[in-house]
């Protein structure tokens, strides 16, 4: 349920409603919005009149119940305002959410050594990325790919991070390195294949960083935002949705299916931030240029695109990889549609 609080709504009286409303067994959750102050109620509701909810005080305007089974996910919950998720970075602050420009993401799929990863990220800043991703530890298919460096490459994001300015985006895949992770990373992912990895979930919930979470491959709509749902319940605000594309029939000349209608359905049921990324969803470096431009057209308010020095020598996701000055070249062509939709960052101007 929901409690919209009417504008101008003396704190003190907040504060009283969540008093009494814990004292019935509840959990409020006080959501500051830009025009409304809205209470979030998570727990026994169902047998809860909201009339009676609404007697506790007249500075409540409404009360309303939240017929999906994600709460905290949904658009609702924050009485259809947008998140916004504010990231720190050694060159400042960076929000991502529906009102903001677009936040592009760069990296390789792999940290591969340090000259790779801080060449990397310098090309990326100068193009326009604002975070560079990399992975540390990799989920591969084959127990015998290359399964990532492990904690040394987390010190090598750590140098490519002040070597660069960018924030740092890596994937946890396994609970018991989620606290260095957490440390080093300024958002933590986690990958499609741990989406309903439910105890990752929980400890990420619990961890202060924000959380990336990608798309199942598989998974539905619903099955993502209850992911995301665990997040949230665990205490993070700050969860990013990711869709990476699904499974279809055809995988002979793409590897994924890019699922970019989830960008209006998402808008629509939840206050999350969108990324897209269009590399692993459909896998092939060639065509990733035109994807992202279809990400950006359809509103996202984020995309991620895997770029290595020499994709052909890639120790994973060469195919999909750009070059830096392929992603130089893609990065001025998304300025383009990222400004006919007001949602490019406006370059500072020489004096
Ligand atoms: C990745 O980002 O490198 C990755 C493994 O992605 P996904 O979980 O979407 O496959
Ligand atoms: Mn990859």
């Amino acid at each position: 349920m929901i409690v919209v609080m009417k504008v101008g709504s003396p704190e003190a009286e907040i504060n009283r409603i969540n008093e009494e409303l814990t004292s019935w067994g509840l959990t409020p959750e006080k959501i500051v919005g830009k025009h409304k102050v809205v209470i979030g109620l998570v727990g026994e509701t169902v047998s809860l009149d909201p009339l009676q909810i609404q007697e506790v005080s007249p500075w409540i305007e409404q009360v309303l119940r939240v017929e999906q089974p994600y709460k905290r996910a949904s658009r609702q919950y924050r009485h259809g305002e947008a998140s916004e998720i504010i990231v720190s970075t050694p060159d400042g602050s960076v929000v991502f959410g529906e009102n903001h420009p677009i936040v592009v993401v760069a990296g390789p799929c792999s940290v591969e050594n340090e000259e790779m990863i801080v060449e990397t990220a310098m090309r990326v800043k100068a193009a326009g990325a604002k975070f560079l991703r990399g992975g540390a530890y990799k989920p591969r298919t084959s127990p015998y790919a290359f399964q990532g460096h492990g904690e040394s490459a987390l010190e090598l994001l750590v140098t490519a991070r002040e070597k660069s300015g960018l924030g740092i985006i890596t994937e946890v895949m396994d609970t018991a390195d989620l606290d260095i992770i957490s440390e080093v990373a300024d958002v933590v992912q986690v990958g499609a294949r741990n989406m309903q990895n439910f105890s990752l979930l929980k400890k990420v919930g619990a961890q202060p960083k924000p959380v990336l979470l990608k798309r199942g491959m598989s998974a539905t709509i619903e099955e993502w935002l209850m992911a995301a749902e665990y997040v949230l319940a665990a205490g993070n605000p700050n969860v990013i949705l990711c869709e990476r594309g699904i499974r279809s029939f055809d995988r002979q000349y793409t590897r994924n299916l890019l699922d970019i209608s989830v960008v209006p359905v998402l808008r629509n049921l939840t206050h999350l931030p969108i990324m897209i990324d269009p590399s692993h969803g459909i896998g092939w470096a060639a065509y990733v240029p035109t994807m992202a431009k279809a990400c950006i057209a359809v509103g996202c308010d984020s995309l991620m695109i895997e770029v290595h020095p020499n994709p052909k020598k890639a120790l994973s996701d060469g195919p999909q990889s750009l070059t830096p000055d392929d992603f130089d070249r893609v990065m001025k062509e998304l300025a383009v549609i990222g400004n006919a939709v007001n949602r490019w960052e406006k370059q500072a101007v020489l004096a």
